[in-house]
């Protein structure tokens, strides 16, 4: 019984030292001990190397990762802020044209209109006739900037698409 006690006492002594080894280093006759156990113990053996393993993983990952995920972080912030200027830069233009197209639209309707009532009273056409006419001219460019609204917004949202999978991509691969 007394004897089984000190066996134990020995392997706790060495995983001990196998943590110590790895923390603090050892004095030489510690280390030599523990070589000596570690040599006739194949499971203080297999602690200490799995151990070891541990250490040398925990190492590699805690060096490796926050520089990566660092560096792939601030890429995407600056990709985002990026995206956003060009967006809101494609905004302003959007708003620039309509407004020009609308500004137009208002100078020339007089002259469209008397245009419109001219061509009407020349060909005796029925008043509500050419009152269309005038309307399809203001309905025609109202429905072309419309469809070039939708057209530019559909391929922007393509784009932040194209974009977030690239982002994910490459966050995948690093
Ligand atoms: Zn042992």
């Amino acid at each position: 019984m007394k004897k089984q006690e000190a066996f134990s006492d020995m392997h706790e002594r060495a995983r001990r030292l196998i943590d110590r080894e790895q923390v603090e280093g050892l004095t030489p006759e510690e280390s030599r001990w523990l070589h000596d156990h570690l040599a006739g113990c194949e499971a203080c053996s297999a602690c200490s190397s799995s151990t070891e393993s541990a250490l040398r993983a925990l190492k590699s990952v805690s060096v490796a990762v926050p520089p990566g995920l660092a560096s792939s972080t601030t890429l995407k912030v600056r990709e985002e802020a990026a995206m956003l200027r060009q967006r809101r830069a494609r905004n302003l233009w959007l708003i620039a044209g309509c407004a020009a197209s609308w500004m137009a639209g208002v100078a020339s309707a007089p002259l469209v209109w008397r245009g419109c009532e001219w061509v009407g009273t020349a060909l005796a056409l029925p008043r509500i006739v050419w009152e269309l006419g005038f309307l399809s001219w203001w309905l025609v460019p109202a429905a072309a900037v419309g469809l070039v609204i939708l057209w530019i917004r559909t391929r922007a949202e393509g784009e932040d698409l194209n974009g977030l999978l690239e982002a994910g991509r490459r966050s995948n691969k690093g």
